[in-house]
């Protein structure tokens, strides 16, 4: 199949190409020379601009940062077209960025209008994942449109889940991801408290995660140096998810939480502690450098 894909960063990189190594034709486009120079390494083509990318593209996947960044895209800005112009009709959109369920069902109204269909497919499971084609899908849309992307999904991720109509991707997206900005918040907290008490990090992670604190976090992704070699705070926290993009999902949690007046406390800490993180320098960093605001200098 003749795929565009549209964001080749942390996560859109790895997935572009997962969809090549299956035998897909991908035409790749990202903003920055990096990202592109990263994915042409492993053979994909990449195109000149985003227009040029979606010719003749029967799906248009696009793993872009926030909201303003999926609209401007494919319904225009500052008075430019946006893609939906140049994409074929028939053709199927798959987001994957996270993004206010808002936005995706706007994105989606206007490509049906152009005949063009689109589902909301948010990701969990990180670069990690990424990168192994072990990721979980959050997918908004008809039952019938995620059955077309399902082909591509699968050879991206292992795990497909169908929340609803558009925008119920995003909706479990951002619940799922409150809980995880919450999680590395007590984990860290956690293994900083057993270190100022001369704990090894590596024994009391160990303990935690073979007890009733077990957590993702703990398994997979320690915010401690060392702890997992694989995780970005074994490489000096480069890499992975960014503190600004967890930012992003908290608030955009929030903004969720408050209009459907529920109560999420601990969400609502963990965006302003996100938030002081971020503003002393560490936007983009990991957002797991966050257990420096509780390690003693
Ligand atoms: P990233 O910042 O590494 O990559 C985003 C890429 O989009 C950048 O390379 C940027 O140049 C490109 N871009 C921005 N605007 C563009 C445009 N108009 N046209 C083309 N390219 C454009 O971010 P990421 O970590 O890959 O995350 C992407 C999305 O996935 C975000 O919404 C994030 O919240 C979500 N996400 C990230 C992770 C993770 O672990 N990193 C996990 C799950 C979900």
């Amino acid at each position: 199949m003749q795929i565009a894909f549209i964001g080749l960063g942390n996560m859109g990189g790895p997935m572009a190409i997962n969809l090549h190594k299956a035998g897909h034709t991908v035409k790749a486009f990202d903003l920055s020379k990096d990202a592109c120079a990263k994915v042409a390494a492993e053979g994909l083509a990449i195109a000149a601009t985003a227009e040029d990318a979606v010719q003749g593209a029967e799906a248009v996947v696009s793993m872009l940062p926030a909201s303003q960044h999926v609209e401007g895209l494919f319904l225009g800005r500052d008075g430019a077209a946006g893609l939906l112009q140049r994409i074929a009709k028939g053709a199927l959109i798959i987001d994957s960025s996270t993004i206010a369920a808002a936005t995706s069902q706007k994105v989606a109204k206007a490509a049906q209008a152009a005949g063009i269909a689109f589902i909301d497919a948010p990701v969990s499971g990180g670069t990690g994942g990424a990168i192994a084609g072990t990721l979980t899908f959050m997918v908004g849309g008809s039952d019938a449109d995620l059955e077309r992307a399902r082909p591509l999904l699968e050879k991206m991720g292992a795990n497909i889940f169908h929340a609803g109509a558009v925008g119920a991707g995003q909706t479990a997206k951002i619940c799922n991801n409150m809980l995880l900005g919450i999680l590395m918040i007590g984990t860290s907290e956690a293994i900083a408290l057993g270190v100022a008490n001369g704990l090894d990090p590596k024994v009391l992670s160990e303990i935690m995660r073979r007890s009733s604190g077990g957590n993702w976090a703990l398994e997979k992704y320690n915010p401690f140096p060392g702890v997992h070699e694989n995780a970005p705070a074994s490489k000096n926290y480069a890499g992975g998810f960014g503190t600004d993009l967890m930012l992003k999902d908290l608030g955009l949690a929030q903004e969720n939480a408050m209009a459907v007046k529920a109560s999420t406390p601990l969400g609502g800490m963990a965006r302003a502690l996100y938030a002081m993180h971020s503003s002393s320098g560490q936007g983009g960093a990991d957002f797991s450098s966050v257990i420096q605001c509780f390690l003693k200098r």
